[in-house]
C-alpha cells in the first residue's frame, strides 16, 4: 500500500516515516509539510533520521493525495479539514490522528466520508483502545456512588488540553453510564468550586518534560478506588496503529471509522 505522510517534519510525522520503512506491505510515496516549513525540498527519510528514501518533502498536497492509496495525518485541526477534502477528491484512505478538533471541525470533515475512507481516533494505540473498552464496562458496572476522574500527563510541547485520549476515555465512561459527556464533564476546577456534583466526569491535566502520554481513569467510590491506566513508552505505538488502520480501511466502503472498528472492539 502506497502511503503518504502529512506533517512529515513533526514528532509524529517522523515516527510514521520510520514505521513505514520498518513494516512490510507499505511504502512511503509522499511527504507533505506546510508552506514555508524548513523541511521542504529535503528527503523525507533524512528528515525522519533515516537514510534517504528518495521522497522529497513538498507543500503540493494535491499531487501527493492523487498518487497515494492512503494518507496518514497527525497535524492540526485546520490542516486536517483541508486534507479531508483532498482525500474525498482522491477517494483514498485518510487516517486522522490530529487532536483538539472541535465539534465544528468534525462536522466539516464528515462530508468527505461519503467518498473517502476516514479513520479518526484521538489515540491509535491498541492498549488505549482496549483501555477505553474496559472503562466503558467499568462505568456501566459501577453506579454513581463511584466518581469518575480522568487524569493525563503529556510532554511540555503539547498544545491542546485535555488530550484527545483523555476525551476518548471520558466518552467511553459516559457511554457506559448512558449520559452525555458534553453535559456532565468538568474540564477545570479553580477556587470555591462547591462540592463535586454526583455523576459528573472530571478531567485533570498535567504537562511537563518529555512524557509521551500517561492516562488513568479513576473510579473513586465509598471506601475503595479502582484505577485503570495506560503508559505510552514510544510514539511508534501510534504510528504502527495508524498504519494498521490504513491497511484495514483499504478495502472498506467510504465512511468515517474509529480504531474500535479497526481493532474489532466495537460492542
Ligand atoms: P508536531 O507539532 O510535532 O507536528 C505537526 C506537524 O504538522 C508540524 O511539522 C507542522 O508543520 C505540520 N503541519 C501543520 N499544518 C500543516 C499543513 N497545513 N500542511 C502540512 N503540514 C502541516 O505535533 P505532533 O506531536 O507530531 O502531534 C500532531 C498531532 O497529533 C497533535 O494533534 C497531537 O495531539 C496528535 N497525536 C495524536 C496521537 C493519536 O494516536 N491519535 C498520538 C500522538 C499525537
Amino acid at each position: 500500500m502506497h502511503l503518504a505522510v502529512v506533517g512529515a517534519a513533526g514528532r509524529m510525522g517522523g515516527a510514521l516515516i520510520r514505521a513505514i520503512s520498518e513494516l512490510d506491505g507499505v511504502e512511503l510515496c509522499g511527504a507533505v509539510e506546510r508552506s514555508g516549513a524548513s523541511a521542504l525540498g529535503q528527503d523525507a527519510g533524512v528528515v525522519a533520521g533515516l537514510q534517504p528514501l528518495g521522497v522529497p518533502v513538498t507543500d503540493d498536497a494535491l499531487s501527493v493525495f492523487a498518487a497515494a492509496d492512503g494518507v496518514l495525518d497527525f497535524t492540526t485541526p485546520a490542516a486536517t479539514r483541508a486534507f479531508a477534502e483532498l482525500a474525498a477528491q482522491a477517494r483514498c484512505v485518510h487516517v486522522i490522528g490530529t487532536t483538539g478538533m472541535s465539534e465544528e471541525d468534525v462536522a466539516a470533515i464528515r462530508p468527505a466520508a461519503r467518498h473517502a475512507r476516514l479513520v479518526k481516533s484521538g489515540n491509535m494505540s491498541l492498549g488505549v483502545n482496549l483501555l477505553a473498552a474496559l472503562v466503558r464496562r467499568a462505568a456501566a458496572a459501577l453506579d454513581e456512588d463511584f466518581d469518575i476522574e480522568v487524569l493525563e500527563m503529556h510532554h511540555r510541547h503539547k498544545v491542546d488540553a485535555p488530550s484527545g485520549t483523555a476525551l476518548l476515555l471520558g466518552e467511553a465512561a459516559a457511554e457506559g453510564r448512558d449520559i452525555d459527556l458534553g453535559d456532565r464533564s468538568v474540564r477545570t476546577r479553580d477556587g470555591i468550586t462547591g462540592e463535586r456534583p454526583r455523576g459528573d466526569i472530571g478531567f485533570a491535566t498535567l504537562r511537563g518534560g518529555s512524557v509521551i502520554g500517561d492516562h488513568s481513569v479513576l473510579f473513586a467510590g465509598p471506601l475503595e478506588t479502582v484505577t485503570l491506566s495506560h503508559h505510552a513508552q514510544d510514539r511508534q505505538i501510534f504510528a504502527r496503529g495508524a498504519i494498521k488502520a490504513a491497511l484495514w480501511a483499504r478495502d472498506k466502503a467510504p465512511g468515517l471509522y474509529s480504531m474500535d472498528d479497526v481493532l474489532g472492539l466495537s460492542d
